[in-house]
């Protein structure tokens, strides 16, 4: 399993994320981003900074 924090890219924020693999993850951050912090849509920067912060569980 692997695990992204969304704290470690926004501040403040004290979600994490559990999932079977890097899309997986990227799948909830992204619905995450959009309903919980307002973000228009998810682009490549913040992709990246989503993939840099996933770590194995
Ligand atoms: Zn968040």
């Amino acid at each position: 399993m692997k695990v992204f924090r969304c704290g470690d890219v926004v501040p403040g924020c004290e979600r994490d994320f559990l999932g079977a693999d890097r899309d997986d993850i990227l799948r909830q951050v992204a619905a995450h981003a959009v309903l919980d912090h307002g973000l228009p849509t998810v682009d490549p920067d913040l992709v990246r900074q989503v993939e840099e912060n996933i770590r194995d569980v």
